[in-house]
Formats: C-alpha cells, sequence, structure tokens
C-alpha cells in the first residue's frame, strides 16, 4: 500500500474480485483497492498513488471495464464519491433563468442523477436513462443514447491532472468530445473529481403548461415508442419511462436476474469510414454521413512556393458511420450465439453486447470478442473496435 493513504480510504479485508467489481462479471483480484468516498480523500489517494510510482486505475461502476482472469498487479482507485450541488446564480450557476448549473460528484451513479434531474424538472438528461456507472466517467466516452449525449449538457469537468499533480477546470469545448470518445480516452491522464452540468429548468414552464416536457424527441424509434414526431416534446417523466422500456427489451439496464445484462453493454462502436469504403457495403447496410472533414490549413515556406500551389494530399474526406450490430448480424452471428463450451455470448437480444452468461472467464469474452471482430473483418473488411476499457486482455 503507498504511503499516506488515510486508512478511512484502504479497503479492509480482502479486495474483492474485479468479477464483484465490473457488470460484465469476469477478471481477477487487483493487487489493492481505494475506495474514497470524500472529494478531498479521493485527490489525496490518486496523489498519493502517482506519487508512489505504483501501477493504478480508476474505476466507477465498472459497466465499461473488462479484466482479464490474472487481475491487476496495481492499485485500484474505487470512486465512490456522492452528491449533486445547485450552483448559485454569482457562485458559478446559470445565468439564464430558465437554466440550472448543477456540480456532481465523479462517484455519483448516473442513474440516479438522471433520475433526480427528471424529478426536479430539469430536462436535458432524461434519454441517457438507464445507462449504467458513475458521473466522473461520464465524460470519458461522451455517454450517449436515444439521441442525447452528455456533451449537450456539460459545461465543464474538476480535473485532477495525473502530469502536473494540479487541479484545474477543463471546459467541456477543450474535452474534444465526440462520438463515444474524449481527450480522456485519447491519452489525458488523470481523474474526473465532479463535473458542471447545464440544464434546462422547466419548472416555470411546468406550471402553465401542467407538466414538465423533455428536450425535443431526437431519435424515431423513441418517437415511435411514445406516438409522438421527433421533434416533439413530451412530459418528462414518460420520455424517461419510455427510453427504459425500450433499454429492458435490449438488455441495456443492470437487472440482476437477466444475464443478458451482465455486459458492458455495447462491445464494439458503429465503426467510422471513409465515404468511398462506404460504398463497398452491401446496400441493405445501414449508414449515417457524418459530415465533410476540413483538410487544414497548410502553410509552404517562400523558398518551396514556385507560384502554384501543391496539389492536397488527398480530398477531403467525407466519413460514415455504419452500424457495428448490423456488421455482426450479417456475418452470421445471431442473438444468443456463443463458442462450444463457452459461457460467454452474444446477448440473446441484442448483437453489440457481449455477455456472460454465468460463470464466463475473462479469457473467454476476449475469444468471442475476436471470433465476433475475424467475421467482420473477413466479410466486410472492418475491424471492429472494442468500446470499454480492456485490462490485460487483447483483441
Ligand atoms: C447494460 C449496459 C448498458 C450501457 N449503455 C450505454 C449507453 O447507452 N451509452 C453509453 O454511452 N454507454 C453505455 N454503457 C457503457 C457504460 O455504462 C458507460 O460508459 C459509463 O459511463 C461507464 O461508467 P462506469 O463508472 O461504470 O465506468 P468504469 O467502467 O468504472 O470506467 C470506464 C472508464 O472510465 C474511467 N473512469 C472511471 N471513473 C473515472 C473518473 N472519475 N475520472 C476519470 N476516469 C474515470 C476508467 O478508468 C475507465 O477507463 C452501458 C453499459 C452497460 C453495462
Amino acid at each position: 500500500m503507498p504511503d499516506s493513504v488515510p486508512d478511512s480510504v484502504a479497503f479492509a479485508g480482502r479486495a474483492p474480485r474485479f468479477a464483484d467489481l465490473t457488470t460484465m462479471r469476469v477478471g481477477g483480484m487487483p493487487a489493492r483497492l481505494l475506495a474514497p468516498a470524500t472529494e478531498s480523500e479521493l485527490a489525496l489517494a490518486a496523489l498519493t498513488v502517482w506519487g508512489s510510482g505504483d501501477e493504478w486505475m480508476l474505476l466507477g461502476g465498472g459497466s465499461n471495464t473488462v479484466v482479464c482472469d490474472d487481475g491487476f498487479d496495481g492499485t485500484v482507485i474505487r470512486v465512490l464519491t456522492r452528491g449533486v450541488t445547485v450552483l448559485e446564480p454569482g457562485a458559478g450557476g446559470a445565468a439564464a433563468p430558465d437554466r440550472v448549473r448543477l456540480r456532481v460528484q465523479g462517484g455519483e451513479p448516473w442513474d440516479d442523477l438522471v433520475a433526480h434531474t427528471v424529478a426536479q424538472g430539469w430536462s436535458g438528461l432524461e434519454a441517457l436513462s438507464g445507462i449504467p456507472g458513475s458521473t466522473g466517467a461520464s465524460p470519458v466516452q461522451n455517454i450517449g443514447a436515444y439521441g442525447q449525449e452528455l456533451s449537450d449538457s456539460l459545461v465543464a469537468i474538476d480535473f485532477l491532472d495525473h502530469g502536473t499533480g494540479a487541479r484545474r477546470r477543463i471546459e467541456a469545448a477543450e474535452l474534444e468530445l465526440g462520438y463515444r470518445t474524449s481527450a480522456l480516452k485519447q491519452g489525458l491522464l488523470g481523474l474526473v473529481l465532479a463535473v458542471e452540468l447545464e440544464l434546462h429548468d422547466t419548472r416555470a414552464e411546468a406550471s402553465v403548461l401542467g407538466s414538465a416536457l423533455s428536450r425535443p424527441v431526437a431519435y424515431p424509434q423513441l418517437a415511435a415508442a411514445l406516438g409522438v414526431q421527433v421533434g416533439d416534446r413530451v412530459p418528462l417523466e414518460a420520455l424517461r419511462a419510455s427510453v427504459l422500456a425500450l433499454r429492458g427489451a435490449k438488455g441495456m439496464v443492470l437487472d440482476a436476474g437477466d444475464p443478458d445484462t451482465h455486459s458492458a453493454g455495447s462491445f464494439f462502436t458503429n465503426p467510422i469510414v471513409s465515404l468511398a469504403f462506404s460504398r463497398t457495403m452491401p446496400d441493405a447496410a445501414p449508414r449515417w454521413p457524418l459530415g465533410g472533414l476540413e483538410l487544414p490549413d497548410r502553410v509552404i515556406p517562400l523558398d518551396e512556393y514556385y507560384g502554384v500551389g501543391p496539389v492536397p494530399d488527398a480530398t477531403p474526406a467525407r466519413l460514415v458511420k455504419l452500424s457495428a450490430a448490423w456488421l455482426i448480424e450479417n456475418s452470421g452471428i445471431s442473438r444468443g450465439f456463443r463458442l462450444p463450451g463457452s459461457r460467454a455470448a452474444i446477448s440473446g437480444k441484442h448483437t453489440l453486447a457481449l455477455t456472460n452468461s454465468g460463470g464466463a472467464t475473462a479469457d473467454e469474452v476476449g475469444q468471442l470478442a475476436r471470433f465476433v471482430q475475424g467475421r467482420v473483418q473477413s466479410e466486410f473488411g472492418v475491424i471492429l473496435q472494442p468500446e470499454p476499457l480492456l485490462v490485460g486482455l487483447d483483441l
């Protein structure tokens, strides 16, 4: 155990296995586990472990992490801080009367936060109902679902920087938030102590309309389930209930009694390919154009300029998102599929989730993931990329 970590954050007794700490329910033991429950203890624990030179990793709800059967030979810092504070105008609060700003501790369970905001009549997170995990992890892959993303509401994070050991505020615009990614996933190393969100305060409006309304529904399947058009607004509670029902039918809410939810959610991200490559896909393959990618300005040194500009290396590439679920299904892998003798299976409800049907090992999950990748690559020439953090597992 690194020196000077207060006893209150050190895990007493035998550390649990990752199988007990992650929703995939696989993985061996960490060498050490710290479980700080206040912001100051969390920061101190991180600084102490970083200063010790020990291997370390952060864990929130463990719903996007898959660890190998040998466990982790280092210190796990499990973020258990709780609390939601409304920031008052003049003290970092929202400037507009119909907005509310919240500061949320990193360990606050995400769905508790969403339930709280819906109950308060604050809109902006309702379509993100039912996503497991902690609030501190939410910017890491810019969580998203049913037409909303964290980036729609995120103002800034309070960040403890691993490089400098300093605490700093990072504005959302500097976090390079994109589809299931952010600077935090791409190498910005450190700890999200808290996140700051700005939501729409619909309470004044609700006193006139009779109920607090959601942000405009942005996802066709959700609109259909609610019996409205895309762009309509519906009561916040109704939207949350509808999202939870849709997610439940796909095994995408945690349910101890449903092995299809013993997963890391979507195991693969939807591949983003060039427009030209997307044209090689069968006509039936779903695709969503993502707009143009501008080529950066190029500076040509004067002594290399002969009166004509150089021919650009490439024409600006237009990018297209493909459906990983469609690629998997059409490479011959169907729901419920498993390799002979394996306890890791494709979810019975959704081909994008790899599940632990009971007692699976991390090795079995890895074998299944590699099999799926191999099938999709040989069928369509696309290498699917894993969405969760893999610790000690190579695909
Ligand atoms: C059934 C199911 C459904 C899901 N549905 C969705 C969905 O619809 N949309 C979606 O986007 N995701 C979804 N996920 C994935 C997952 O819930 C989210 O990515 C979630 O934000 C992970 O939170 P966590 O606390 O469990 O993260 P963990 O698995 O504990 O950690 C994930 C990563 O974040 C890092 N991390 C954790 N806490 C911090 C912190 N405080 N500071 C810095 N880094 C930190 C970890 O080191 C790790 O790299 C789903 C997962 C499951 C199991």
